[in-house]
């Protein structure tokens, strides 16, 4: 992946107003409490052993689709993004935090939810929506 290409991508990415900084931040931490049923190390996906789920992370931009919205300046991500490894780092995975992650990796599940953890999942695409109308009013 190219420098400027990075650059790019991450500059076209809506960063919302003050305002909202911390009511994205705040969903997108909550997600923390979803049960995804991951077992990390020991995990058996075949397709990776090393980055798992997480393989193809520099090719996506960490997954951030183009017109997510994003809670920090661009520069943020742009100086962590690796061109090999994206934001996934040998022997600790992502290096970002929660709140900071795209939509797609802290929604991401390999295997089936349960009921309850599914409900947990629906809120936060609902809340999700619903800052993103709301940010939209605004510009
Ligand atoms: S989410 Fe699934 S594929 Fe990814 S590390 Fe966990 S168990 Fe493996
Ligand atoms: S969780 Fe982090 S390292 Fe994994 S794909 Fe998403 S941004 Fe990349």
């Amino acid at each position: 992946m190219a420098k400027k290409e990075v650059k790019e991508h991450f500059e076209g990415l809506t960063v919302v107003p003050k305002k909202f900084v911390k009511k994205l931040e705040r969903i997108k931490k909550a997600t923390k409490k979803i049960n995804f049923r991951c077992n990390g190390s020991n995990c058996d996906d075949a397709w990776d052993t090393k980055k798992r789920c997480c393989k193809e992370c520099e090719s996506h931009f960490g997954y951030f689709g183009k017109f997510e919205i994003i809670s920090t300046s661009p520069k943020y991500y742009i100086k962590r993004f690796d061109e090999k490894d994206g934001f996934w780092r040998s022997g600790i995975g992502c290096i970002l935090p929660r709140k900071k992650r795209s939509y797609i990796c802290l929604k991401y599940c390999c295997r089936d939810l349960d009921k309850k953890n599914e409900r947990k999942l629906c809120k936060f695409f609902y809340k999700l929506r619903k800052i993103e109308d709301e940010v939209k009013e605004c510009q």
